[in-house]
């Protein structure tokens, strides 16, 4: 196959043998794919600082039997502030572990891999509230995995007026009186619906444009956790 040059991120490091190590890159066109960076950790290796954990870069590999091994990069973005203050760490781990999980080697990953660089570069330059980045973030991906909420008009009856409730089985907003036979619905001011709608709405680069108060904060932050936990069949811990 020869040589490629494309740019990724770092969504795993581990150790390889004495002096190597094997990583986890996320690219737009290849998904995730397993890489090989020959002598990386000998102090004065050129793959040093590129391979580390969510660095952001060029790379130019060649493709192995199994794996990709890196044979240059240049790094175009390290998040440093994430890994100076462990508070903003531990949400990049964690935000990376879905990443991990909702990836797939030679799948096309344009969409989540931009999602995924905004949402670290927010968390990463700016002091907004983590909880928000988080519940945005994993609303907006859903969107891309194929649960994109019906915001328009009540999942059940069509009506479009006084949508208060979410339903998480039936993946969007309700009316009071379709809400009191669904068990999985959860009520919201009109803030938090206005947000939903928004995040639903808007490209990714335009996401975090927004605050909330924190009483739709945490209708937001409810919603969007047990909406994901529901459709990923998962109990992820932000
Ligand atoms: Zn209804």
């Amino acid at each position: 196959m020869g040589t490629v040059k494309m740019s990724g991120i770092i969504i795993s490091e581990n150790n390889l043998g004495d002096y190597d190590k094997m990583l986890t890159m996320l690219t737009p066109g290849l998904g995730k794919i397993s890489c090989v960076a020959k002598g990386a950790r000998r102090p004065k290796s050129a793959l040093l600082a590129g391979t580390q954990f969510l660095c952001f870069g060029e790379y130019i590999m060649y493709k192995g039997a199994n794996t990709y091994n890196i044979n240059s990069c240049e790094t175009i973005e390290v998040f440093y502030n994430i890994r100076t203050d462990l508070d903003k760490l531990n949400y990049a781990v964690e935000i990376t572990k879905i990443i991990r999980d909702v990836t797939e080697e030679n799948q096309n990953s344009y969409k989540i891999l931009q999602l995924f660089l905004n949402t670290l570069y927010v968390l990463s330059e700016t002091e907004k509230n983590p909880e928000l980045i988080i519940s945005i973030f994993k609303l907006k991906l859903l969107c891309f995995l194929g649960f994109t909420p019906r915001i328009t008009e009540c999942t059940n009856c069509k009506q479009t007026q006084k949508l208060h409730f979410f339903s998480l089985k039936d993946n969007g907003f309700k009316c009071e009186s379709c809400a009191k036979q669904d068990k999985s619905c959860l009520q919201m001011s009109e803030s938090t619906a206005t947000a939903i709608k928004y995040i639903v709405m808007v490209p990714a680069k335009k996401l975090y444009s927004f605050n909330l108060k924190d009483e739709s904060l945490n209708e937001l932050k409810l919603i969007s956790k047990l909406y994901f936990n529901e459709k990923l069949e998962k109990e992820y811990k932000i």
